[in-house]
Parts: C-alpha cells; structure tokens; sequence
C-alpha cells in the first residue's frame, strides 16, 4: 500500500468554496482502488471540528507558529482524516479564508503556514508512528507543506511531495516580513526558495520545492507556461516542465447522477431525457421564467472575472432576442451581481437570477437547463461542464483549460460523426458569446442533433476511476524513483 498525505484548506461535504473541495473530497475512494491509502489533513475550521465526532488527539504542539495547537484523527466517510485543530488561527465565524465580508484574514500567512508545517512534519515521520511516502499538497494554502519538508532534516522516512494547481491566479502572496516567522533557515529566502517578487510566495515555494507538479488538465499544464495564464510564476513552470502534468478532475457518481439524483424532481437516464421537462418546468416556476420555444441556459458559478461574467453580462439582450431564456445561480463580485439583477428586472419572465450559494438548486439546474454558459477567461479544469455533460445539459464554453480537453465541440465534422457534446468557442469577446449563443439556438432548433449532442455527452467517462489511477501512478512512479 502507498500511504499518501493530501492536505487542503477544504473538503467537500465539510467545508467548500469551489472544484478544489470536490477534488479533496473524491481523491481517496478515486486511489483507493489503485493500492493507495489517502489521510487527508484539513484546517480546524468550526465546520469540520463540529462534523468531527469522537475524534482522537495524535499530537500536541505547544507552538506551531507562535500558538497552541493539537492534530486530531478521525473519518471522513471511511476514509482516514487529520484536523489541524489550533483556534487562535482557525476557530472563527466567516469563511475559510476572510471573514463575512469576503475580507482576507491578515494572519493567512500564519494560518497556512501552520498546515504546511505541520504536513511537512507528519510527512517526514516526525510525529508519532506515521509513515507517509507521498505528501500531496493542493494549491497555496498547502504548498508550503512542500517546502517545509524540503527544509525539513534529512530522515529516511521523509515522502516525496507533489503540489497541484488547482488555479494558479491563487498564490498566497506575503510581505517579505513574515519570513522571520516561518521557522524556515535563513538560506530559503532566495530565488531558490520561497522568496517571490521580493516577498514570500507560498505556491512558488511548493512549486519550487515539490518533486511533482500537477494540474487539473492538460491544456492548463501548457497554458500556465505562458505569460497570459502563469500570471507571474509562468518561468518557474517552464523550467520545471519535465515534471508537470495534467490530470482532469472526475466527478463523483455518487452524487452527480440524474439517474439517481434526489435533488431532481424526475430523474432519468439518456434513454428517458423527456422527463428532463418535469425539472425545466420545476427551475421556470423557481427563476419567474415564462415558457418558451428556444433553449433554457443556465449558469452556475461564481460571478467573476475569470468567469467571464462581465462578457456574458453584456449579451443578455442578444440571448433574449436570439429567443433564449436564462435563470443563472452564483454569487461574487457586487457590480456583476447587480447588472444581472438589472437584466432580469429589464427582461421579466426571459431572465431568472438567483444570488446565493445553493447547492440544491445548482442540481435541479443541470437536470432541467438544456445547455449550460461557461464563458470562462482561464478554466484550470472546471466541474460545472462535467456535470452537464453527464446530465445532458449542453455545456457551451470557452475552449480553455479543462474546458478544452473535455467538451468536443459541435462542428460539422464532429456532429456528422456523431461525437459532439457542447459548443466551444475562441476568445471571451462579446461578439464571440453572442455567436456561441446563437449557434446554441440553431443546434438546439435540430431536435435530432441536440439529442445527440446530449446522449454522447451523458456517454463520456468523466468518473474518479481513470483519474484515480493517474494520481496512484504518479505517486508510484515517484516511489520508484526515490528507490532506486
Ligand atoms: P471554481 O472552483 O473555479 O469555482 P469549478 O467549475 O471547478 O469552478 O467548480 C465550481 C463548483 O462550485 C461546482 O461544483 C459548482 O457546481 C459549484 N458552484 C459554483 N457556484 C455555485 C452556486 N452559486 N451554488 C451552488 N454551487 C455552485
């Protein structure tokens, strides 16, 4: 068996602001058939110690970084789980990183330190009898668990590390003053270290350090070697190219299947896509739509700039004219939000708008909306086209990132080969959502074809299974290598 630490700042079902959640919480029962044993390490968040339980003290630090803190062990599901359980740092009403403003805490530096440290300290078998032979650190909250390790005393039980990007726009930037703080040796503020435009860089320095990196597709692997979507660490991964890979998220069955999805009002299969009506009805009665002839779009998503969501803002009366509809799902930036409360108030009964976080109705969205808008100006991977791809709510997307490497695009080619499963367009412009919209409405006027477009998509694997077993073999490949 390999024994892998993952460690995130979220988990799904405890605590989740987005993919990176779902990915932490599908990861263990993904590798678990490929002879991989996954602890997953998480910040005790108010959330997660009131989901703990009868949880088990494993270790006490008297100072992780300047306060008092303890590792609990407990399940998730059947699957092993460690909290960071240290309140003055994450014992706090608000979210897992700012408070209910949306407000960054200015200890982030600390509190994410904190899980690095004390990641890097299971991982090189410091504490108690665990033994690690990987520590997986996601994204910059964790990436510092990488670089701890790679300063850690060298010890023959010390694991491998592998840092994955989930979204590299995320870096976990600080004043060059915490350096002092982070009990690293005088030689890690450097270039070859964690040191980053002349501050401290926690996915830098897990970028610098980790014997693997990975991200959540293949496009975005190549994509984040370039200026425009390496948003300033773009040299490091060129030069460390050789051991970046991408590996496309899964969904989990388990709870993204129309065929079994208790959050619809009818459920159903590629051979029962009529009783997607009963659910389109459900979401025109929930967003004030009237019925109509032309497509039901929906999104679900955070209203950001990366989203896309100030473009797509723009051509709402161009999806109206092109005799659409839209009931959109999200919350994010204030100004987006209002101009699409404005478009629905200027478009009554064609435009629905829901602000707010609701994981139900996202469910009901996909099994009643017949395509789904994903505009995105960079999209790591993307989970909202996986979930309408496998409930035949046709993802129409920017062909970026994962976006790229799962939709096949409605071409003539692909549709009269009958391999087609959503629409891609190039360059997030108003004028190229507007076409995308308008190439939506035609293919969706050709019954035939859009039910083929649906079917197909409800057909791909996009399951944990073959990404479970990329990760088990990156991890074994490493395993090797330390071995030999
Ligand atoms: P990101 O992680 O960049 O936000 P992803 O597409 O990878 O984008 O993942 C977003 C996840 O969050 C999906 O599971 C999606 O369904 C969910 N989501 C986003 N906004 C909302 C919302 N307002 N209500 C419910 N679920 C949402």
């Amino acid at each position: 068996m390999t024994e892998v630490l993952s460690v995130a700042s979220e988990v799904f079902p405890l605590v989740k602001t987005g993919g990176l959640a779902d990915v932490a919480g599908a990861l263990p029962a993904a590798v678990a058939p490929h002879g991989v044993t996954m602890t997953t390490l998480v910040p005790g968040y108010p959330a997660i110690r009131a989901a703990l339980g009868d949880a088990r003290p494993l270790h006490r630090y008297d100072n992780l970084l300047g306060v008092e803190a303890q590792l609990l062990e407990s399940r998730l599901g059947s699957f092993p789980l460690l909290v960071l359980d240290a309140p003055a740092l994450f014992q706090r009403s608000g979210g897992p990183y700012g408070d209910s403003h949306g407000v960054d805490w200015t200890d982030n530096w600390r509190r994410f330190a904190a899980l690095g440290r004390a990641a890097a300290d299971l991982a090189s078998g410091l504490l108690s009898d665990r033994h690690y032979d990987i520590l997986h650190a996601h994204d910059w909250q964790a990436a510092m668990g990488a670089a701890y390790l790679s300063y850690a005393p060298l010890s023959a039980r010390r694991a491998a590390s592998v840092v994955t990007v989930h979204n590299i726009a995320f870096q976990g930037r600080f004043d060059r003053a915490i350096f002092d703080f982070l009990g690293l040796p005088p030689h890690a503020y450097a270039v070859e270290g964690v040191e980053y435009y002349g501050g401290v860089g926690f996915l830098k320095a897990g970028l610098y350090t980790a014997d693997a990196i990975t991200t959540v597709s293949p496009t975005y692997a190549r994509e984040i070697r370039m200026p425009e979507f390496g948003m300033g660490l773009q040299g490091l991964i060129a030069t460390r190219q050789d051991i970046v890979s991408g590996i496309v998220n899964g969904i989990d069955p388990a709870i993204w299947n129309p065929q079994t999805d208790t959050d619809l009002v009818k459920r159903y299969t590629s051979a029962t896509l009529a009783n997607r009506k009963t659910n389109k009805t459900a979401v025109e009665a929930g967003f004030n739509l009237s019925p109509g002839d032309g497509p039901l779009f929906t999104v679900v998503s955070r209203i950001t700039w990366q989203k896309g969501m100030d473009v797509l803002a723009g051509q709402l009366d161009v999806l109206v004219a092109a005799g659409a509809r839209l009931a959109l799902l999200g919350t994010g930036e204030a100004a987006l939000e209002a101009q699409y409360r404005a478009a629905a108030a200027r478009h009554p009964g064609r435009i629905g708008v829901a602000i707010g976080y609701n994981e139900k109705i996202s469910h009901l969205l996909q099994g009643g909306a017949d395509a789904i808008l994903i505009p995105s100006r960079f999209e790591p991977c993307g989970l909202t086209q996986l979930y309408g791809l496998a409930y035949g709510c046709v993802p129409v997307a920017s062909r970026t990132g994962g976006l790229a490497d799962t939709i096949v695009d409605a071409n003539e080619a692909a549709v009269t080969a009958g391999v087609a499963t959503g629409i891609l367009f190039d360059g997030v412009t108003g004028e190229r959502i507007g076409d995308a919209i308008n190439r939506t409405v035609a293919l969706y006027g050709q019954p035939a074809v859009w039910r083929s477009l649906q079917r197909q998509g409800m057909k791909a694997d996009f399951s944990w299974q073959r990404s479970g077993a990329r990760y088990a073999a990156l991890y074994q490949g490493l395993l090797a290598r330390a071995q030999a």
